[in-house]
């Protein structure tokens, strides 16, 4: 329905427009490039498929202003770690009042117990550490979930993703583990210490549990990061059952699913894993993160380090919980990510999920729409992926380039690297209409010129 040749013309037609409407993101990228390697700070900022980075100049709840001066409605939200919205005012007060009294001190603050106990009581796991990344809270889940245990096995599911942490790298091509494609510098083989299995396939679970090597099941309540795919009714609580029943830990990453409401995943849906990580907007775009665990795995954490030498034990970083984090987690956790806050995203999210099916029914395609909570995701495919190898077969990058620079040339954002929106207690239904609209207009495009 959609020709190749109308995606040509739409993507030669929408890098002009770009180039045209930026000429001081032109300037600044140019001089960005004398130093910068590729001409940005952190590689990731070219992944929108633009001719030269948009350079932002400020923003503030779910809008962001380039430094051309346009404005956009924002859905991308720094994928994620603005979620609850830019620069919320709880936030930016808090940050304001700890900098000038010391930002990192290697000593805890107040803050740190109303956190503590803000975490404990929403996420239903009594104890807690900080880390700076979701990548370092994965990291040293990792770690300790194979001290504990004396098992070596991590498993996880194809298409995953949870941060720089070597160990995930693994995916099934035709069924056959392999290390993921486009990693740079990988000397050793992560598959001896890695299983990788398609997600809502409980034999396949069963099966590699059984082994007994596995010291956890590292995982997303529901993929998030291949496009979105939901657990089939059931699935988690039997994948609980089967972790508890062959002694080996889950971990639920709700890195992005916290965006199902309030307590995330866990506390919504259920069940409760024996560890639990939360990065990105815990702090509201402040980097850090933060894992929680039973009490159980709290004693078997004490008995592990008690059997080994005081020293390093390769968990932990020099600006972890440092005083301006713990300020603005403080914050964010009680005045931002608040059950007020998800009954705006929850209905507004709904909302731009039906307006995005009714856009794409209107214009005759079989697209599928689906959302957890805040968290929307369009998929160029008709029916629903249950795994990892389905949602990646989905992807039409190409046509989801056209569509994000018609989006950018319109004033919309949605993240760069799929079909993903965000919804955040700063959003706005007229926001939401206007995502629809345009998302009209450049489907009516498309399909005009094929
Ligand atoms: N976990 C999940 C589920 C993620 O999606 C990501 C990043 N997209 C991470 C962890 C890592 O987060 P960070 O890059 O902030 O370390």
């Amino acid at each position: 329905m959609i020709s190749q040749r109308a995606i040509q013309t739409m993507l030669a037609a929408e890098r002009e427009g770009y180039v045209a409407a930026n000429p001081r993101s032109a300037a600044l990228a140019q001089e960005a490039a004398r130093h910068w390697h590729r001409g940005v700070p952190f590689h990731w900022m070219l992944d929108w498929g633009t001719p030269f980075p948009l350079f932002a100049a400020r923003a503030q709840g779910a809008a962001l202003w380039d430094a051309d001066g346009h404005r956009y409605d924002d859905f991308c939200l720094g994928d994620t770690g603005s979620m609850f919205g830019h620069s919320p005012a709880p936030v930016a007060r808090a940050i304001a009042a700890q900098a000038s009294l010391g930002l990192t001190y290697m000593l805890p603050t107040a803050d740190a117990v109303v956190v503590a106990d803000e975490l404990a009581k929403r996420f239903l796991l009594p104890f807690w550490q900080v880390t700076s990344s979701a990548s370092e809270a994965n990291r040293a889940v990792i770690r300790w979930c194979r001290g504990i245990t004396g098992r070596d096995k991590v498993l996880v599911f194809n298409g995953c993703y949870h941060g720089a942490v070597d160990d995930v790298f693994v995916d099934l091509r035709g069924g056959v583990p392999e290390l993921r494609r486009s990693l740079v510098g990988q000397v050793y083989d992560m598959r001896e210490h890695t299983v990788v299995i398609e997600f809502n396939d409980l034999p396949a679970l069963e099966a590699a549990l059984a082994k007994g090597d596995v010291a956890c099941v590292l995982m997303e309540p529901a993929m998030t990061n291949v496009g979105m795919v939901l657990p089939d009714p059931g699935y988690l609580e039997a994948l609980r059952q089967l972790t508890t029943h062959h002694g080996a830990l889950l971990v639920f990453d709700e890195t992005h699913t916290i965006s199902t409401g309030y307590g995330g995943h866990t506390a919504t849906h259920g069940p409760l894993p024996d560890l639990f990580v939360l990065g990105k907007p815990v702090a509201g775009g402040v980097p850090c993160a933060v894992y929680g665990f039973s009490a159980e795995v709290a004693e078997r954490m004490e008995r592990c380090r008690a059997e080994g030498e005081t020293g390093h034990s390769g968990i932990g970083t020099t600006l972890s919980a440092n005083a301006l984090a713990l300020a603005a987690m403080r914050a964010c956790l009680s005045e931002v990510m608040t059950p007020a806050a998800y009954a705006h995203m929850l209905p507004l999210a709904e909302d731009l999920a039906a307006k995005l099916r009714a856009v794409i029914a209107a214009n005759g395609l079989a697209w599928h729409v689906t959302h957890i909570g805040a968290r929307g995701e369009f998929l160029c495919t008709d029916k629903p992926p249950r795994n990892g190898s389905e949602a990646r077969k989905a992807m039409q990058g190409p046509l989801e380039h056209a569509l994000h620079l018609f989006l950018i040339n319109r004033g919309v954002l949605i993240a760069p690297f799929h079909n993903m929106t965000l919804v955040s207690p700063a959003t706005t239904p007229a926001q939401v209409d206007r995502l629809a609209e345009v998302l009209d207009q450049c489907l009516k495009t498309l399909i005009g010129h094929s």
